[in-house]
């Protein structure tokens, strides 16, 4: 075969094996390739082995020089885009408020809003842009990022837009998410903005393409399972996919409705219980866990140790966004998840690559393997346990996105 390019040098070469989504005990089946190589040709993975089995020929080679190369990771679930900061809150917070009595006297998100709104596309990209190049250099090649700091449907548009803009001069991969966040304070104004989500945002979006999923803040002090239910139709009726936070603070019936209403995801988990694990392990719905919002907030963790055990499959992500979790690295996502939820080091692997692919309803991403674009990483170490080991300094080296070296 020929080849645009070959690394070689390879000490381990790390993947999921087969399409996700990877379910309980199968989350710590990977294929681990020593002294290997990969082929790459027009962007994408056209063969992987060992080094001395390659017979083909390549145009340019490039030495890994003995460390490890794994998968890219995909983070599933970031707030990349907004304007503000929540300094203020982290302070209070820290002081003794929690963070419901700060969103319920007007802070938390709804400063966010405020500052979000009054910043220009230009400086919303810009702002955006320097974020995902942290999550690109810590190992994510695909990124989910949602709206939701809007507060009107031109608010929650014109942040689809800047993430569309995003996408154009990102090398990641960007993965837009229609998300429905926090109601308006007042009862009329509550049913009014959910009838111009549901007849004019929910159809824009849709007709514009600019998300591929609505989301919606399933919470007491955000939107009930009811008002919810209302508007995923809506969205499914427009050929979106759903996903909800859900069970973060309280468990009111939103991992239930994912479930019923066969979401991509439930994501959060925080406040689930047996009942809603048992649940969500019987479904093809994936549980995505946000760690760095324990560790922020102080909150209980995210059951993935149980989730794993029932049979769940659970994908990692940093939930990236100023107020609960200012988590700027999706390997760190990844070792938090196993220090705080309980995952083993090749089910955190597998949380942050197949399984966070299919939260997003992607199945080519997140594994190496012949025919899958060519996402990967280049470790600092010979040892691909390095990726969920290390806190504070960069476990990942070089970044390839589509065959290019991004970083
Ligand atoms: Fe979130």
């Amino acid at each position: 075969m020929k080849a645009d390019l070959l690394i070689k040098g390879i000490s381990q070469l790390v993947t999921a094996e087969g399409a996700g989504p990877k379910h309980g005990r199968t989350m710590r089946e990977l294929k681990i390739m020593e002294q290997a190589a990969i082929a790459i040709s027009g962007g994408v993975i056209g063969w992987t082995g060992r080094e001395s089995e390659w017979e083909g020929e390549a145009e340019a080679i490039v030495e890994a020089g003995g460390r490890a190369v794994v998968s890219g990771l995909v983070d599933p679930h970031t707030h990349a885009v907004w304007a503000g900061d929540r300094l203020a809150d982290f302070e209070a917070r820290t002081s003794g408020s929690i963070y419901e009595e700060i969103l319920a006297a007007g802070g938390g998100i709804r400063s966010t809003i405020r500052a979000t709104a009054a910043a220009s596309r230009d400086d919303l990209v810009a702002l955006a842009r320097s974020r995902i190049d942290c999550l690109i250099a810590s190992g994510a090649t695909t990124i989910e990022v949602k709206s939701g700091y809007g507060f009107t449907p031109e608010a929650e548009l014109a942040m689809l837009e800047a993430i569309q803009a995003l996408s154009a001069v990102s090398p990641a991969r960007i993965v837009p998410t229609l998300l429905i966040h926090i109601p308006p304070a007042i009862a009329t104004e509550r049913s009014s903005y959910m009838s111009q989500v549901g007849e004019e945002l929910i159809p824009e979006v849709a007709r514009r393409q600019l998300a591929t999923a609505v989301d919606i803040f399933v919470e007491k002090e955000a939107w009930q399972v009811a008002e919810a239910e209302t508007l995923f139709h809506l969205a499914k009726q427009h050929g979106l996919a759903i996903k909800l936070h859900s069970d973060q603070f309280h468990r009111i019936g939103g991992v239930e409705l994912g479930i019923r209403l066969g979401a991509l995801s439930v994501d959060h988990l925080e406040a689930s219980g047996p009942e809603q694990i048992a649940k969500i392990a019987a479904s093809s719905t994936i549980a995505t866990i946000l760690p760095g919002v324990s560790l922020h907030l102080g909150i209980p963790s995210a059951p993935g140790r149980k989730l794993i055990d029932a049979g769940a499959a659970v994908a990692v992500g940093t939930d990236l966004n100023p107020g609960s979790s200012p988590v700027f690295s999706t390997s760190t996502a990844l070792a938090l998840s196993v220090r705080l939820n309980g995952l083993t080091v090749e089910e955190a692997f597998v949380a942050g690559t197949v399984n966070a692919a299919c939260a997003l309803g992607l199945k080519d991403a997140g594994r190496l393997e012949a025919g899958c674009t060519a996402d990967f990483l280049v470790l600092q170490s010979s040892d691909w346990r390095d990726l969920v080991y290390t806190l504070g300094a960069n476990p990942v080296r070089d970044v390839w996105i589509g065959g290019k070296k991004a970083r």
